[in-house]
């Protein structure tokens, strides 16, 4: 023992050295770094991504459980299959029916740990090294660090208030497919976009699936929005158009049960399922079997239909207070996207800003944000930031917008002068 110690002290151990390239190559997110800071102090945060804990369905959790160890209990807590827990994926395929009006016959349902391993295996099955893949300008932060383990060659096409700008994507295709590179994978979330706020438009829908038959890619539709909807006519999915089999369709409970069970699904061609399930094999066997069982009754004994409704009542009043509040305070050469439903707001302020910059300021004046860069994979808009509305209550919003509107003003003060 004494030797051992001696031999510590005497030469450190480089850890770093047992490390892979590919593990060296990871960063934390700067953005959770970032949001560290805000955690302890009595800042408003408007910076989350968080379902607001008060939505969670306790309850009928608790008495789904007991029914679940009561009468299930041999299945729910053994290892169950790859694909999944088969109850659960026919309830699933049931409930996208009835919703979505997507016939189930054609497509396999997988259940996984959070859409967020479906995003790791999209990238394990399709993507080589340089491969191009498509995302939004801006786009998912998360979805960006799962495909960049694989090291694809990022395309991204700018948003606006209908959505990816799907002409652009078209003459980028052409471009692409001069230099004799073929996009195998276009991500997009369409409805209540994560940073933006937007919805594709159903023109663009079926325009993007149009392309997706000429210049033969495969669409990653992640849906964990789609049913957070506030105002506004309901917008069908892209999968409901598809007759070909070319899209991947993501759902989650992470934003309509709880996110704390870690269950997702992928609705796709049976033929992309069978390969998604033999990678998931080696990863974890099987997505948590009880958690399985319990979102199966669920769905299945009409629960999520009863409280998607509640969950909108909820939400509604902030994102209202938001947008009042952005329009009460913000001054001119601010704008925001106008969402119709999901958890978040897009704003961008005039050229020159960096909110990154800005981020003490707004700290030090009592408010948070994420900064937009990072939802960009080349970081090349810096004047724009993420707002959260579902965390806070409705004051505590109008507050948050207050301070952080004199943020700004003084901010475009600054650079100005
Ligand atoms: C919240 C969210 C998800 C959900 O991820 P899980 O791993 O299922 O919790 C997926 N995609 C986007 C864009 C999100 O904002």
């Amino acid at each position: 023992m004494k030797k051992l110690e001696k031999k510590l002290s005497a030469e450190p151990i480089n850890f770093d050295s047992f490390f892979s390239e590919k593990a060296m190559l990871m960063k934390a997110s700067e953005v959770r770094e970032l949001l560290k800071l805000v955690e302890t102090s009595d800042v408003i945060s408007l910076a989350g991504g968080l379902p607001a804990p008060e939505t969670f369905p306790v309850e009928t959790i608790k008495k789904i459980a007991v029914e679940v160890l009561e009468e299930h209990a041999d299945k729910a807590l053994q290892y169950g299959t790859t694909k999944g827990f088969t109850p659960l994926r026919l309830a699933l395929a049931r409930w996208m029916e009835k919703r979505y009006d997507i016939p189930m016959s054609k497509v396999e349902i997988m259940t996984v740990a959070g859409s967020q391993q479906a995003l790791d295996l999209i990238g394990r099955v399709f993507l080589n090294p340089g491969d191009p893949i498509v995302v939004e300008a801006p786009t998912y932060l998360a979805a960006i660090q799962a495909f960049k383990y694989y090291d694809p060659e990022f395309i991204s096409i700018p948003l606006d208030d209908k959505g990816m700008r799907v002409d652009l994507l078209e003459e980028k295709l052409e471009e692409l497919r001069k230099q004799g590179k073929r996009v195998k994978i276009v991500y997009t979330v369409s409805t209540f976009q994560n940073p933006a706020g937007v919805t594709m438009s159903v023109d663009r829908r079926k325009k993007l699936l149009e392309l997706a038959n000429e210049y033969d890619f495969l669409i990653v539709e992640d849906g964990p929005y789609s049913e957070l909807r506030y105002s506004g006519e309901p917008t069908p999915p892209i999968k409901h158009f598809d007759d070909y089999g070319r899209v991947i369709y993501l759902g989650t409970f992470s934003k309509i049960l709880a996110p704390g069970f870690r269950i997702g699904w992928v609705a796709a061609h049976p033929h992309l399922i069978r390969k998604m399930e033999i990678a998931k094999q080696s990863i974890d066997l099987c997505t948590n079997t009880f958690g399985q069982a319990i979102a199966w009754k669920y769905v299945e004994n009409g629960y999520l239909d009863e409280h998607i409704p509640k969950i909108i009542e909820f939400y509604k009043p902030r994102r209202d207070a938001m947008l009042e509040a952005l329009e009460e305070y913000m001054p001119e050469g601010v704008e925001w996207t106008k969402p119709e439903g999901g958890m978040f707001v897009w704003v961008t302020l005039p050229e020159g800003i960096d909110t990154k910059l800005m981020m003490e300021r707004a700290v030090a004046k009592g408010v948070a944000y994420v900064p937009g860069e990072a939802f960009f994979v080349h970081r090349d808009k810096k004047n724009t930031m993420r707002l959260n509305f579902t965390y806070v209550p409705e004051e505590t919003i109008r507050e948050g917008v207050r301070r952080l509107a004199e943020t700004i003003k003084e901010e475009m003060k600054r650079v100005k002068g």
